[in-house]
């Protein structure tokens, strides 16, 4: 039998210490994922193929091949905002939260929820160079798809180590994606080899954001780029973070989930674009009503407490008029229609646009936005 002997894979995890406890108080413990000889059968059969290309002949481009390419889209002195992933944990065909920012050659990508990975790769975003993750907060619809994320941003060709910054308790979130992962990267390194894909490189890197306060601190500066983080106010979740990108006289704020709060409309000064997240509540209460009408008290009192941690048309519109910002981009509609439903400008663009005298954008997955 052919052994394959694999290096060990150290991953830190923070162990839990049972019900009720605090985690966070818990000393990281290196846990070893070594699967041993893996279960891959006898051996992996050859399938060598004896290529003759003719003279002419079509150019297939691999990912990264790709990606280069497109990778035009965060060049110069633009800032290129692609909104992945629109969708909340309400259904609709729209990805969970994705927001990606393309500057100065980096891709910087803020949130992944369910459906985000499957949408940066139907979008033909350059997948394999992104340079680093913003986590806003860990409910499931910004988290889900972060180790999908870093599983095929690293098959399609990442080469350095992936970075994922996000408040406390992002070593845990970035610990338990490694470690569902281990087994899987742990086939594909057997099976394709350390040359086509480096065992390293497949995990990703939690970066702490210690609690950077209403006012902001740096978290991320690299070739001019600076990213600030910032808290919000989404209770009871904390930490729940706002992310500000500034480039060469440029700027976006991404709110992050939040209701309409102080931080959020001073990080949000004079920006150019502001990315938020919007709900209608006049909506969510007609439908409340109806539930608790039909008997439904469950969902009713579901729909009643979404009401309290996010921020609605209006509240919006004012922030973003006292802010100064030029633009805002709407995003996280809740509740959720589908990306082709015209409701969701009127109910959502049209309503912030009644306060708001800038350009207001109703996003859907896809939409893009570039600060020239
Ligand atoms: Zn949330
Ligand atoms: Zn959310």
């Amino acid at each position: 039998m052919t052994s394959i002997l694999l290096a060990c894979f150290a991953i830190l995890i923070a162990l839990p210490l049972g019900c009720g406890s605090d985690s966070s108080a818990a000393e990281p413990e290196p846990i070893c994922f070594d699967s041993g000889p893996l279960p891959l059968g006898e051996s992996i059969p050859s399938v060598d193929a004896e290529c003759s290309l003719p003279a002419t002949s079509a150019v297939v481009t691999d990912a990264h091949a790709q990606s280069g390419a497109l990778s035009g889209l965060g060049s110069d002195s633009a800032i290129t905002i692609v909104t992945c992933g629109t969708g909340t944990p309400i259904p609709s065909d729209r990805a969970q939260s994705c927001t990606a920012i393309l500057v100065n050659g980096l891709f910087l990508l803020f949130d992944a929820g369910d459906g985000a990975q499957r949408s940066l790769e139907r979008l033909q975003l350059p997948v394999a160079e992104i340079d680093a993750m913003f986590l806003t907060h860990f409910h499931s619809d910004h988290i889900a798809d972060v180790g999908e994320v870093i599983s095929r941003s690293w098959i399609l060709g990442r080469t350095t180590p992936l970075t994922v910054y996000g408040g406390e308790s992002v070593q845990r979130v970035v610990d338990g994606f490694n470690g569902v992962y281990a087994l899987d990267d742990n086939y594909r390194v057997a099976h394709h080899g350390e040359d086509i894909l480096t065992a390293d490189v497949g995990r990703a890197e939690a970066h702490t954001i210690a609690d950077p306060g209403a006012g902001g601190r740096v978290v991320f500066e690299r070739d001019g780029v600076a990213v600030t983080a910032f808290t919000v106010n989404h209770p009871p979740i904390e930490p729940a973070l706002g992310y500000r990108v500034d480039y060469a006289g440029r700027s976006v704020v991404i709110s992050g989930d939040t209701t309409a709060t102080a931080s959020l409309l001073e990080m949000s000064r004079d920006a150019d674009v502001l990315v938020a997240e919007v709900m209608n509540e006049e909506l969510l209460e007609t439908l409340e009503c109806a539930l608790r009408g039909g008997g439904m008290e469950r969902n009713a009192t579901l729909l009643r407490d979404i009401r309290t941690y996010h921020i609605g048309t209006r509240a919006l519109g004012e922030l973003a008029a006292e802010a100064g910002v030029g633009m805002v981009v709407l995003t996280h509609l809740v509740p959720g229609f589908d990306n082709d439903d015209p409701r969701a400008e009127t109910l959502f663009g049209d309503e912030v646009a009644e306060v708001f005298s800038g350009e207001v954008v109703t996003a859907r997955d896809g939409t893009t936005v570039t600060i020239e």
